[in-house]
């Protein structure tokens, strides 16, 4: 494979940004190749600035689940942009949006557009405790909830109550409140809430983590969760930045048949753009500034052009749901197939599914942790060598679209059942 323009690319990169990227994954570091600069996409397609093809199975880390560059969503943009980029005032398009998510996310009664997931959950918990007037979170290791300083925590050094930021410039002092529980671990919740109980304003949770891999909660665990936060009076947040219209147009919430206090959406609600939300019950939503007293704000919140990529993306899902869901499902449930007939160890919800090269069953962030990364890099390596474009990390998800044909599973599943631990 010939990535000379690629490299090139890189290196001008390399003395403008950190590392060559806007965001560390990008880099490749992990898997010790070069970053594919990439030049233009199509459905299920991504092609570099060497003429490279490949069947994209990143899809922008969640967002594409139409594939890449839909026509209706990108004609929706194309006509939203005449009109302006930006107004920094009220428009239709945002009750539109709103409609639609509050109409297949039920427990979203009153939401707020903003710019990134990680805006979304940052507010998200700045409501939860604003309502509650309590301070402590409860966060699980190997969850990600977006980079802002209270919440850069995962590794406890078995010390659950000692968090320590995991980033260089986030004071002690901001990660205090942060409590950290193991995942699918009831014990662990149970632990801090006997200690802390009346202190704890929120527990936020991916409903099926995919951001230590794919890692789905175990029976039960939403529901012990959901009793457990109903006990205490503190709320429960669903982190749906990624299962959001992801497994089913109900979320991870539909699917699992949980309801959250607050739920934080992003990637596909933004069809591609820059968009995110937070939302939940109304009376906690009321909290929020101009009607209550937590603040958030934003200039670009509600852009148009995002919103109408959001619309219409969430128009196509809606309208065509049994098709694309079952589609979807069918889809992965085949290269699930190929994968543990090479004899790997796959875990997978839906359209997302991870890899691990562990005989263990990865069910924590310790387990995920045992997994042997240079074996990954391989099986990286290979696939892309392949024409088959994945993570360049362990600990990310393999999301299926909506664009990939019959033709290019039946071609990725051969390409990993060949594939030689
Ligand atoms: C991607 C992600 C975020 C952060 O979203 P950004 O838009 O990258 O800021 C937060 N939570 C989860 C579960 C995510 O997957």
């Amino acid at each position: 494979m010939n990535t000379k323009n690629s490299e090139n690319l890189y290196n001008q990169a390399l003395g403008f940004m950190p590392g060559g990227v806007n965001s560390p994954v990008r880099a490749c570091g992990s898997v010790g190749s070069v970053p594919l600069f990439i030049d233009h996409t199509e459905g299920s397609k991504i092609y570099d600035v060497d003429g490279n093809c490949f069947i994209d199975y990143i899809c922008s880390w969640g967002p594409n689940i139409l594939g890449h560059s839909h026509p209706q969503v990108i004609n929706a943009v194309i006509d939203t942009c005449k009109k302006g980029l930006t107004f920094g005032a009220c428009h239709k398009g945002e009750i539109q949006l709103a409609q639609r998510i509050k109409r297949n996310v039920p427990s979203m009664e009153m939401l707020r557009l903003v710019n990134s997931g990680t805006e979304a959950v940052m507010s998200a918990i700045r409501a939860a405790r604003g309502y509650t007037g309590r301070d402590k979170i409860v966060k699980f290791e190997g969850c990600y909830h977006g980079h802002s300083d209270g919440l850069l925590v995962k590794a406890g050094s078995g010390l659950l109550t000692n968090s320590i930021p995991n980033s260089a410039g986030v004071p002690k002092g901001y990660t205090d409140s942060t409590l950290l529980a193991r995942y699918n671990n009831t014990q662990s919740v149970e632990a801090l809430f006997e200690k802390y109980g009346n202190e704890i304003a929120c527990v936020i949770v991916e409903p099926c983590a995919a951001n230590m891999g794919v890692v789905p909660p175990k029976k039960g665990f939403l529901q012990f969760l959901r009793d457990i936060t109903h006990k205490y009076n503190s709320l429960l947040i669903f982190d749906e930045v990624i299962t959001g219209f992801r497994l089913g147009i109900g979320g991870a919430q539909g699917f699992y048949g949980i309801k959250p206090d607050l739920t934080t959406l992003g990637k596909i609600v933004g069809g591609g753009m820059p968009l995110a939300v937070y939302g939940g019950k109304k009376e906690i939503m009321e909290c929020v500034a101009p009607l209550g007293s937590v603040y958030q704000a934003g200039t670009l919140s509600g852009n148009p052009v995002a919103v109408s990529a959001g619309i219409e993306t969430l128009k196509i899902l809606e309208e065509n749901q049994e098709e694309i869901y079952s589609s979807l499902e069918s889809k992965s449930s085949k290269i699930e197939q190929a994968m543990k007939k090479a004899g790997l160890n796959v875990n997978r919800t839906g359209s997302i599914m991870t890899v691990f090269f562990t005989d263990a069953k990865v069910t924590d962030y310790d387990t995920a942790q045992t997994s042997d990364t240079k074996a990954y890099a391989r099986y990286f390596k290979y696939l892309q060598s392949n024409g088959i474009y994945t993570a360049p990390s362990q600990f990310e998800a393999m999301f299926v679209s909506y664009a990939h044909s019959d033709e290019d599973i039946e071609k990725t599943c051969q390409i990993i059942s060949n594939f030689k631990k």
